[in-house]
């Protein structure tokens, strides 16, 4: 039971001090926690308006001006937003946008959705059958249909790719999903710039550069999922900007508010909020909470303390801490690979380093577990990955406290007995 946080720091209902290495337990609290600035935004705004909805005829002037800040900060022609109360129902708008993309302009067999093993996008029935992770599949009778997966880029698992270059794999197999389908039947592509929930995986290079080339010569959109890249997480305010996606949807929420109010955000290109103008029919599509202005005042505040405060650079910083902290762990045979992306780390743990077989979720759960109560210490393991993503706020110290704390706790890993041996 977290009860308390300031910056970096929450404390327990038991009255314990613990570093969140997590960021609100899931990747959000860019800003950190217990920050005035963000509730005086909110409770100014409450006193003004708490709420208007924007489903219908209104708006309201915060989300007027937030729209504008983010198609400031977005790339090329992504200059339009629409406001959802979280990710998946930006990834569910996304999937329905890309569709009436294509269905305006007469293309209406446009339906399939390409998405990712191991990609992670939600937990409604459009975002739950786009993710790729299979603990997160059972849904409740049949899934969303027409949304078919495809293998990620996975440097650290190249047995995947039997011994071809993994973009050459990975395009390959993209072309022989779009024949099958047959491109006339595909709306668009969903993939997150990095893996997040997936266990933090940073594609090659070229990955989507080329992915975007062969999407474009096939006419299918290309939606970026960066619910946990965007807003300073590696570094940039657009992470699919750096990673060559030239995405013409962007899904947003977490750290669009540092996670203060829910909201999600999606951008998009001119050409696909146009099509939705263009329509005889209008494009009924919303909800209660869309728009929400009090939430769209905390965004504003939130961005402000993002640019202000420099936090984009700090992200970097992080990394560099994290990742020169966290060197020594490299060496220890259950330590399969550390990826670091910013203010994002994945340590991958594995049974074998020969194989590369991953270790039991149970032993990396244990893992979290110790390092929760013998060093204070909140990480989170997503299968065999132990992750961090602490707030932007997060200072030198604190980083390497918290990877002297992971590099002790990793020389107790005892794989073989299943367990961390006591220290
Ligand atoms: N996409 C990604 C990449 C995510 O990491 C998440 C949440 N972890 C979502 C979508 C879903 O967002 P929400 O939980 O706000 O619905």
């Amino acid at each position: 039971m977290i009860v308390r946080g300031v910056g970096s720091t929450v404390w327990d209902a038991e009255g314990r001090e613990l570093l969140d290495m997590l960021g609100g337990g899931i990747w959000v609290a860019q800003v950190g926690h217990g920050r005035r600035e963000l509730a005086e935004a909110a409770a100014a705004q409450i006193t003004e308006l708490a709420h208007f909805t924007s489903f219908f005829e209104f708006g309201n002037d915060k989300s007027a001006l937030l729209a504008q800040r983010l198609a400031d900060l977005a790339p090329g022609d992504v200059n339009r937003v629409f406001f959802t109360s979280g990710g998946s129902e930006g990834v569910d708008t996304a999937i329905k946008l890309a569709r009436l993309f294509h269905h305006r302009r007469g293309q209406t067999e446009r339906n399939w959705i390409i998405a990712r093993h191991f990609g992670y996008h939600g937990a409604t029935y459009g975002s739950g059958t786009a993710t790729g992770i299979p603990d997160m599949q059972h849904a409740v009778g049949p899934n969303l249909p027409h949304i078919e997966k495809v293998t990620p880029p996975y440097p650290y698992h190249s047995e995947m790719y039997g011994g071809e270059d993994p973009t050459d794999f990975l395009l390959r197999e993209l072309e022989a999903t779009i024949e099958r389908l047959g491109a006339e039947n595909i709306a668009a592509m969903i993939g997150e710039p990095i893996l997040g929930g997936g266990g933090v995986i940073i594609p090659p290079e070229d990955y989507w550069p080329r992915v975007r080339e062969l999407l474009t010569g096939h006419g299918i959109l290309l939606i970026a999922d960066e619910v946990i890249t965007a807003f300073g997480r590696t570094g940039a305010w657009f992470d699919s900007a750096q990673r060559g996606m030239d995405a013409d949807i962007i899904v947003t929420a977490k750290g669009l508010t540092s996670g203060y109010q829910p909201l999600g955000a999606v951008l998009m290109r001119d050409r696909v909020a146009d099509v939705m103008a263009a329509g005889t029919d209008s494009f009924f599509h919303g909800h209660t909470y869309s728009g929400h202005p009090t939430a769209c005042a905390v965004a504003l505040a939130n961005l402000d303390v993002l640019a202000n405060e420099g936090l984009l650079r700090r992200s970097l910083d992080i990394g560099d801490w994290l990742r020169a902290g966290l060197a020594p762990a490299a060496e220890l045979p259950a330590v399969g690979e550390i990826r670091v992306e910013g203010a994002t780390v994945g340590i991958e743990l594995v049974a074998n380093p020969q194989t590369r077989e991953p270790v039991a979720p149970d032993l990396a759960l244990a893992v979290a577990d110790e390092l929760y109560d013998n060093h204070r210490v909140i990480t989170r393991n997503y299968g065999p990955v132990l992750v961090l993503s602490p707030p932007l706020v997060l200072d030198e110290q604190q980083a390497r406290r918290a990877a002297s704390a992971i590099v002790e706790v990793l020389s107790r890993l005892d794989v073989k007995a299943g367990r961390v041996n006591p220290s």
